[in-house]
């Protein structure tokens, strides 16, 4: 592994994110008992955006990472199936036993899911820093060497690593830190005009049968609704951002004059009511982004590559895409060779399932293209089996 040049760096890995993705590499790592740190802005448990919606293949990693009774008697939800509305009320089912030998997937808030891997990475001894930013890199050569942390209370640190890790989720707030100091300025242009944004709050008093996750396609955008702990459901859409500023950013007027045009949205929602503040984030891009900034940083999670959210899969490709980092790192010393075997591996898992979602997505915000595919995929199993599978990881 390359040594970075200031003596006696205090951690093999630092990594920065503490979202599935980060956690759960950490933890890998420390049950291969390499010094590790977990950099994190918030203090857990936290909301987040998110469909919390947990794939069934999840659940064998949660076996891996050693919380599988937890996060099942967590409180959630257990989902037999995934329901596609067009706006119609036209409906076309997707078994979850389709992705894992049976297996239902799991609905949990992330305030949950993300705390429960936090506390387990902290008994593996990780060293975790909790509301803690990073703001700056610093270089010798073309190598980290550091990072410069800002807490919430003002105060700052300095962390030295040999192996650099952005886990930062869609923010890539490493991969953009170096970028600004290559000066390599994205095309924000193209980027600017593909916005989207994404909001989520728990509701009470929905109009939902149990163990079903529903999707709602509507003009300019997707939801999807499930249970979660409580007797509440999460609400989770994702709209475009010229039509949430028609609408002042108001998520319960976008609801109303948008979301309701799917009819099965406007029963299920009719009565419910919202326990918390309505989350808002901006989603910029989808599909793979730059794994490997620097020559010592590697990306995993949505810092690596993005993937739509009607998958209910960008959980799954953070643990998958963890897994195979840290078996990278397993198997080679240098940075250089770690690098080359996560592309590789990363590329072979994971191309083809963005591609398949690249082609879906123009249906995905255009309710008469969601109505035409919900309609061809409801004639039959096999056609809509092939296709949800090839959201997912390849067959071994
Ligand atoms: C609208 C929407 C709905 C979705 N629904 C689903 C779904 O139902 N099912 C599913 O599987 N996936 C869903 N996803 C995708 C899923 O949320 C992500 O794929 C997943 O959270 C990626 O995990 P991650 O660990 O890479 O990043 P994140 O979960 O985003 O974690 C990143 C962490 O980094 C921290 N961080 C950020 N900046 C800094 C910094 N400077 N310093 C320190 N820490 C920092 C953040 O606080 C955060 O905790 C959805 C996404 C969107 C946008």
């Amino acid at each position: 592994m390359v040594k970075s040049q200031i003596p006696n760096p205090k951690f093999r890995i630092a990594i920065i994110g503490a979202g599935p993705a980060g956690t759960s590499l950490a933890i890998r790592l420390a049950q291969e008992n390499y010094k590790v740190c977990l950099i994190e802005r918030e203090r857990f448990p936290r909301q987040k955006l998110c469909g919390e919606f947990i794939s069934p293949e999840c659940l064998r990693h949660f076996r891996d990472l050693g919380v599988f009774e937890e996060m099942l008697t967590a409180g959630g939800e257990r989902i037999a199936e995934t329901a596609f509305y067009a706006a119609s009320g036209k409906r076309v089912g997707v078994p979850s036993k389709w992705f894992n030998d049976g297996d239902a997937a799991l609905s949990l808030s992330r305030a949950e899911m993300d705390f429960r891997l936090l506390e387990r990475a902290k008994s593996l001894d990780v060293e975790v820093f909790e509301e803690s930013s990073v703001i700056n890199l610093s270089f010798v050569k073309d190598v980290i060497c550091a990072l410069k942390l800002r807490a919430k209370d003002g105060g700052a640190k300095e962390v030295c690593a040999d192996l650099f890790v952005d886990a930062t989720g869609r923010a890539r707030v490493l991969g953009k830190l170096v970028e600004k100091q290559k000066s390599q300025i994205p095309n924000l242009k193209s980027q600017i005009s593909n916005r989207f944004v994404g909001f989520k709050t728990h509701l009470e008093n929905v109009g939902l049968e149990r163990g079903v996750c529903e999707i709602y396609f509507f003009r300019g955008g997707y939801g999807g609704l499930s249970y979660v702990e409580d007797g509440l459901a999460n609400f989770c859409f994702l709209v475009r951002a010229g039509i949430v500023r028609q609408f002042n950013s108001d998520a319960e007027q976008i609801i109303e004059n948008l979301v309701f045009q799917n009819k099965r949205a406007a029963e299920t929602l009719a009565r419910a009511r919202p326990v918390r503040d309505w989350l808002a984030v901006s989603v910029d891009s989808f599909g793979e982004k730059n794994l490997h900034a620097a020559k010592n940083l590697l990306a995993v999670g949505d810092a690596g590559a993005f993937i739509d959210p009607f998958t209910g899969s960008g959980m799954l490709m953070a643990f998958e895409s963890a897994e195979i980092l840290a078996a990278a790192i397993a198997e080679n010393y240098s940075a250089e060779t770690i690098a080359e075997k996560y592309k590789i591996e990363h590329a072979r898992r994971f191309g083809r399932r963005l591609f398949v979602c690249s082609l879906l997505r123009r249906a995905a915000f255009a309710p008469g293209l969601a109505g035409i595919l919900i309609s061809a995929l409801s004639v039959g199993n096999t056609p809509r089996k092939f296709l949800a599978r090839a959201t997912r990881p390849r067959e071994v």
